[in-house]
């Protein structure tokens, strides 16, 4: 096996990832770039799953501004992740990476159930899983999704895919002065109230210790550069 840093790895993609330059829906140009991505580390022996966010279609939190309750709205989310799923599964399998999608919510006839063994079991057998339909719980977010599955199948870190090369004091996008961390501590995320990932799901990361890199997707190789140990985006971390 070439020389890689990480075996078993969480691959966090953010419903907006998967829109492209439209910014809503699935773009299916950015869909295969992204599926070709996972193929190159796929290659490598990697063991790779998937937590697909929904935030290009649906987020519960829009609904219940609206009005809607907000469990209802967030259940309409976990479908959208679904929608995600399928269409990443779609992508991965026209570059032959072989794939399962499991739901938290049961839906059998479009995809597995998630059972934690059998995940554990397509990812020793050299196929990519999907976590669909987050953590089939309303008021969580995919982000914790990401925590929870990483500590059950004793994923070695999170890649948490963003459209910046990192975390930043402040947003880059806005303010040309931003200053880009290297390294960071969960603690100081939860502090100073970074845009990593939400706090819950910070919190499960520090309580179990799952590292993250955050990395921008955009950029070609990124993944491949994580799993190899490369310094690339913010890494988070304990800090020993
Ligand atoms: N969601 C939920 N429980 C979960 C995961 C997701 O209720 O365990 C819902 C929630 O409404 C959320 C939506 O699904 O807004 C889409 O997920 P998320 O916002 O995390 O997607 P992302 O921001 O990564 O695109």
């Amino acid at each position: 096996m070439a020389n890689l840093r990480y075996k078993r790895i969480i691959l966090k993609l953010s419903g907006e990832a998967l829109a492209g330059g439209q910014g809503f829906g699935i773009d299916q140009a950015t869909l295969q770039s992204i599926a070709e991505q996972i193929k190159e580390i796929k290659d490598l022996g990697v063991e790779v799953a998937i937590v697909v966010g929904g935030g290009n279609i649906w987020r519960g939190v829009a609904g219940s501004a609206q009005g809607m309750d907000r469990a209802t709205a967030d259940y309409m989310g976990m479908l959208a992740t679904v929608m995600n799923s399928l269409a990443l599964q779609d992508a991965l399998e026209k570059v032959n990476v072989s794939t399962r999608v499991q739901t938290a919510i049961e839906m059998r006839q479009i995809a597995e159930p998630y059972i934690r063994r059998r995940a554990i079991r397509h990812l020793e057998k050299n196929r990519v899983v999907i976590f669909a339909a987050g953590t089939g719980n309303p008021y969580f977010s995919t982000d914790t999704t990401a925590a929870l599955r990483a500590a059950e199948i004793e994923a070695e870190v999170i890649l948490m895919a963003k459209k910046v090369d990192g975390v930043y004091d402040s947003d880059p996008v806005k303010n040309p002065k931003a200053k880009r961390f290297t390294d960071l501590q969960y603690i100081d995320v939860l502090n100073k109230g970074l845009g990593v990932m939400d706090s819950t799901a910070t919190s499960l990361c520090m309580d179990n210790n799952i590292p993250l890199i955050v990395f921008n997707l955009n950029e070609k190789g990124n993944i491949l550069k994580a799993v190899k140990g490369e310094k690339i985006g913010t890494f988070v971390g304990r800090g020993d």
